[in-house]
């Protein structure tokens, strides 16, 4: 029987696993955690998808309990900049189009092309993020207001069960507030907090790990070891010598260097998404936190060096960046063969990791633990368990690798090499001829990626329309039919948007009524 969990690494993943099983599973496991005081965490990872709020949930945990901790803002798209053309910019926003006469708003939107922005015209979040609006408002009804019967529901269904009836969001927060609070949740629900490094990983005469052995506290055994120890893969890769699968070819960018930056949040406003800006080498982010912006800059070295990379995100900062101390990231864009070797699940950048253009590191995590507790073994030796995992997590990383391709290749960007060689890497299988199907007709659910991996078709539909280097044409049918009901959409789209963006208070306002409880 299972009864010993060792969790080796106290980052986002190794918490955010600790928290979860625990939750799940209550006194019925025992659950150690032990992370070195020495290496340091990653210290980057602050913006995530909208699912996020399942693992608060099923954490029994409140926005106003965690998110003033966290310094947590609210996340309703990701806006993307320059991708285009410099000066350019459009959201991804959570939200899907909506359905008019049988066919999406967005097939409508590309057959009357009611203006250059897609964006907007089909989604109310665009607008709340350019009037840094927060979606959720100081007491009081909000959809009965502004939506008719059964839209609301439609617009609540990205939204997990339970919560009512919501606009989809996600969070940003700092990943080192998060962890330690997550680590307070941990402790007092019964997980075994060590701090001590892990020297050596020791395997059973069946290539089994049967214990790790620390500086200071000697050997820990368990039944079932996470190996939450980052881009080292200390036990997956190097003890049990799992391979490590290179997305490089497709996605080059390996390296970042970041800045937490201290700026007047209240005279600057919180927009409430991630912004990717593209650069020559790669794209910034910005991520706006309650007391601070982060931000850094995602590059491929194969286009530019740290220096440059690190001039350039200075300069785009402006003056608030002088003197702020740079953390320079070598990341390994990958996933491990597989991640759930004998008795050893690997969760977080040790599993796998792509750039963070789609906030997806903390997506892979919530998805990885879920999907452990669900097929959660017996015994040791289950190996059609291990294997229906290692296909669903695997899965969920080469989707989400076809999906970042896509945002390079379908740039129309292409003035320097780094992005007109986006147009001629070797696309991951099967992209081809995704591609032509998608030229003809917008992505569906039989178009896209077939298995899990997060994205609906919806955001591919957003992300080909707003990065406008791929030539779509509109349905045929559509100039068969009559056009009324969407041109009177796309109007009550405006409508619905001006009118939440009078009811909702600004994102600062409202997180400042909130951490004032
Ligand atoms: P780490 O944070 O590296 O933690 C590793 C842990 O292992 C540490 O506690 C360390 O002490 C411990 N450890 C290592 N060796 C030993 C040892 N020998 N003994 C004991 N303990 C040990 N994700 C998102 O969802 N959204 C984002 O916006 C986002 N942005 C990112 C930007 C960049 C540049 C990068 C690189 C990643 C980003 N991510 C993002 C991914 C996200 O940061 C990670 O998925 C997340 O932080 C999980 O990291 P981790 O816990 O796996 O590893």
């Amino acid at each position: 029987m299972i009864k010993d969990i060792v969790i080796v690494g106290g980052g986002t993943a190794g918490w955010m696993t600790a928290t979860y099983l625990k939750a799940s599973f209550g006194d019925r496991l025992a659950v150690t955690l032990v992370e070195s005081k020495a290496v340091s965490t990653i210290g980057v990872g602050e913006a995530t998808f909208s699912t996020v709020r399942n693992f608060f949930r099923h954490l029994g945990l409140s926005e106003p309990e965690w998110m003033p901790r966290c310094h947590a803002s609210y996340k309703l798209a990701i806006r993307f900049e320059n991708w285009r053309e410099k000066g350019h910019h459009f959201y991804h926003p959570f939200e899907r189009p909506r359905v008019v006469d049988g066919f999406s708003l967005a097939d409508w939107w590309l057959h009357e092309e009611p203006s250059d922005r897609f964006d907007q015209d089909c989604s109310v979040l665009a607008a709340l993020c350019e009037a840094k609006r927060s979606p959720r408002r100081l007491g009081g009804a909000l959809f009965e207001e502004v939506f008719e019967a059964g839209e609301a529901q439609d617009m609540a269904r990205a939204v997990p069960k339970g919560l009512g009836t919501q606009f989809p969001y996600a969070y940003h927060f700092d990943a080192t507030l998060l962890a330690q609070f997550l680590s307070e949740y941990g402790v007092e629900r019964g997980v075994r907090h060590i701090q001590d490094d892990v020297l050596d990983v020791r395997l059973d005469q069946d290539g089994f790990v049967s214990e790790v052995l620390t500086k200071d506290h000697g050997p820990l055994a368990g039944d079932l070891f996470v190996d939450c120890t980052g881009f080292r893969g200390l036990l997956l890769n190097k003890a049990l010598g799992v391979p490590f699968v290179s997305y490089q070819e497709s996605l080059p960018n390996d390296s970042a260097v970041a800045l937490r930056v201290p700026v007047d949040v209240e005279s600057r406003g919180m927009r409430p998404c991630t912004t990717a800006t593209a650069q020559d080498a790669g794209w910034i982010w910005t991520i706006p936190l309650l007391d601070r912006i982060g931000t850094g800059y995602v590059y491929s070295s194969a286009y530019t060096t740290p220096e440059e990379a690190e001039r350039t995100l200075r300069a785009f900062v402006g003056p608030e960046a002088a003197d702020l101390p740079a953390n320079h990231i070598k990341m390994r864009i990958g996933r491990s063969a597989e991640s759930w070797v004998k008795n050893c699940v690997a969760i977080g950048l040790s599993s796998g990791f792509v750039e963070p253009l789609e906030s997806t590191g903390i997506f892979f995590i919530q998805n990885a633990v879920e999907q452990l507790v669900k097929r959660f073994p017996s015994t040791r030796d289950d190996e059609s368990l291990r294997r229906s995992y290692n296909r669903q997590v695997g899965d969920v990383m080469d989707g989400v690798r076809e999906f970042l391709f896509l945002h390079y290749y379908a740039a129309a960007r292409s003035d320097n090499a780094y992005w007109r060689d986006a147009k001629t890497r070797a696309m991951p299988d099967g992209l081809a001829e995704r591609l032509e199907q998608w030229r003809c007709a917008l992505p569906d659910e039989n178009s896209v990626f077939p298995r899990f991996h997060g994205f609906e078709p919806y955001s591919y539909t957003a992300m080909i329309l707003g990065l406008g280097g791929l030539d779509v044409r509109p349905l045929p049918v559509l100039g068969r039919l009559d056009a009324t009901a969407a041109r009177r959409e796309f109007q009550r789209v405006r409508d619905q948007a001006s009118a939440l963006i009078d009811r909702l208070p600004s994102q600062h306002e409202y997180l400042i009524h909130q951490a004032a409880g």
